[in-house]
């Protein structure tokens, strides 16, 4: 089969895919590849902002403190200082995209500046709209929707171009001389996650399979405040409302976070989470709550006008009533080793945004960080293919995808999401990591004894949560201290945060 030819090839079309297409556009043609629309993203749904240095009293020396001190010694500082340096001009790129902003910065935890450019709370929407509409009228990049990519193609130990399963027109291959990858997070491993149905580690899977160096996938970030609602699954209530003054409260009604943590509400993500699980297991409860009735309802509105509207839609009014929370899945902090460039381990393969371990994040990602390490990286990656060499690849020796049958993927999916929630949560514990190492090994055995079937994208997602759910377990089994995001109970705590016992019932 021939392959079709560009000079560059995306997969995903969040931030760092569609960043890397317009910045490579200028010197190649890029053919972006998508499994779902074009706007179905991760990227879409972020509420809060980016963060960069670009107010009065911050500079980009308080942005890098803040964001090494989250990622509790294990952030790569030469990452770190880049993506500080540059994120003033990533936000000027994305104004001169068509991205608008709010006029005032917001302020999230473990900033210790307001330094959060947004466009009210639904940031993540108003840049996804900017970028997408600029790589639709860019003459040199196509785009192809509900084209699943299915395999990465080497040739000499290159990635010189993919299969992908595409529509109706159904597999077809591609060439390049070098591909992106910016398949976003892997949420779906666990069953309560702010990630939407697309987020299932494609990337981890396909950069695995031809040898990627993939990294500390343990560091697992979540979210603090999801809402906990029978009907709306999933749904952040953003760090911004804490920011804007809302508290924690108990069951009680005590504001508990004076007993974990003197920063309070605003404590890094990693300990709030800790905190408000231990909590719900001292009061045997199902949630907390985020108390915004003390603010102004008007700029409540103004300023949360999405988290407003789903709220009422599930009969909160937040003004009023106090909003049940519980921490739920929300970042993949490690993933596909990178370089500053955005080169993996792997000649001819690059990596961005959530799937990529850029050495940004560390342990534990400071809010706001990710749109940004998006934008940086990819811009960086988009001037270094220019080096690779021109592919001559032209046929392929390519096999129809092999899946399990959908039922099949079905129960794997979920009994992997039960194991990994029971498991590898905010408290971890060696045992559970030993019975999840376990569980998930026999998972991967029983998919390959299973026989093969047609194609689905659903069943070629349920393999690739399995192996990142490999990783995360592997990441745990092997992390010896207790740091950002780890937190194993049966291992001594050695970072900066001197665990504070929770305080028992008053
Ligand atoms: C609810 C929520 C709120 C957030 N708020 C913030 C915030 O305020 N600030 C911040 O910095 N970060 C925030 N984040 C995190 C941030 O949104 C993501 O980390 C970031 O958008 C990731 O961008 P990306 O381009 O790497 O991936 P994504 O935006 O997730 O895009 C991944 C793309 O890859 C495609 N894809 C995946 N697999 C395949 C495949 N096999 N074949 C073809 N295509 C594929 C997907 O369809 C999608 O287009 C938030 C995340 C969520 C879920």
């Amino acid at each position: 089969m021939k392959a079709e030819a560009f000079d560059y090839l995306v997969v995903g079309s969040g931030l760092a895919g569609l960043t890397f297409a317009i910045r490579a556009s200028e010197h190649g043609r890029v053919a972006v590849l998508t499994k779902a629309s074009i706007t179905d993203s991760n990227t879409s749904w972020a509420q809060g902002g980016i963060a960069a240095a670009v107010g009065e009293s911050d500079d980009w020396q308080l942005h890098e403190e803040d964001t090494l001190q989250a990622g509790g010694g294990v952030c790569d500082p030469a990452a770190v200082r880049k993506l500080v340096q540059e994120a003033p001009g990533a936000i000027e790129w994305l104004r001169s995209q068509g991205a608008r902003f709010d006029s005032f910065l917001g302020r999230e935890a473990g900033h210790s500046r307001n330094r959060i450019v947004h466009h009210a709370d639904r940031t993540g929407w108003e840049i996804e709209r900017a970028v997408s509409g600029a790589v639709r009228a860019n003459p040199n990049i196509i785009v192809y929707e509900n084209a699943f990519v299915t395999k990465l193609l080497l040739s000499d130990g290159r990635v010189c171009g993919l299969t992908s399963q595409i529509g109706e027109a159904g597999l077809r291959a591609f060439s390049a001389r070098a591909v992106l990858l910016a398949t976003g997070g892997a949420g779906k491993i666990y069953a309560r996650t702010t990630n939407p149905r697309i987020a299932t580690a494609d990337g981890i899977g396909l950069a695995e399979r031809v040898g990627a160096t993939i990294r500390d996938m343990e560091f697992m970030q979540f979210h603090p405040t999801v809402l906990y609602h029978p009907q709306i699954g999933g749904f952040l209530i953003t760090e911004a409302l804490r920011g804007a003054g809302a508290t924690l409260r108990n069951h009680r009604g005590q504001r508990f976070m004076y007993d974990y943590d003197p920063r309070l509400e605003l404590a890094p993500r990693d300990v709030v989470a800790r905190a408000i699980e231990a909590e719900i297991k001292h009061l045997a409860t199902w949630c907390v709550y985020l108390d915004a009735t003390h603010l102004d309802p008007d700029g409540l509105r103004e300023e949360f006008p999405t988290i407003w509207s789903h709220l009422r839609a599930g009969g909160i009014e937040m003004e009023k009533e106090w909003i049940p929370v519980t921490p739920a899945q929300h970042y993949s902090c490690g993933g596909v080793e990178t370089d500053l460039d955005g080169r993996s381990s792997v000649p001819g393969l690059y990596a961005s945004g959530e799937v990529a371990s850029s050495g940004v994040h560390g342990a534990n990602r400071l809010a706001s960080n990710s749109l940004l390490e998006a934008i940086v990286f990819s811009t960086a990656a988009a001037e270094a293919v220019r080096q690779e060499p021109q592919s001559d690849f032209e046929d392929v020796d390519y096999s129809q995808p092999k899946n399990v049958p959908e039922n099949e993927a079905i129960r794997l999916r979920h009994a992997l999401q039960n194991c990994m929630s029971q498991n590898l949560g905010v408290f971890r514990s060696n045992l559970g990591i030993a019975q999840a190492d376990a569980f998930v090994s026999r998972l991967l055995a029983e998919h390959a004894e299973l026989p093969t079937a047609p194609f689905s994208a659903y069943a070629s997602e349920a393999y690739n949560l399995l192996v990142a759910a490999r990783y995360v377990v592997q990441g745990a089994r092997s992390r010896k201290t207790n740091v950002g995001l780890h937190y194993n109970a049966d291992l001594v705590t050695l970072s900066r945060e001197t665990e504070v016992e929770p305080a028992g019932p008053a």
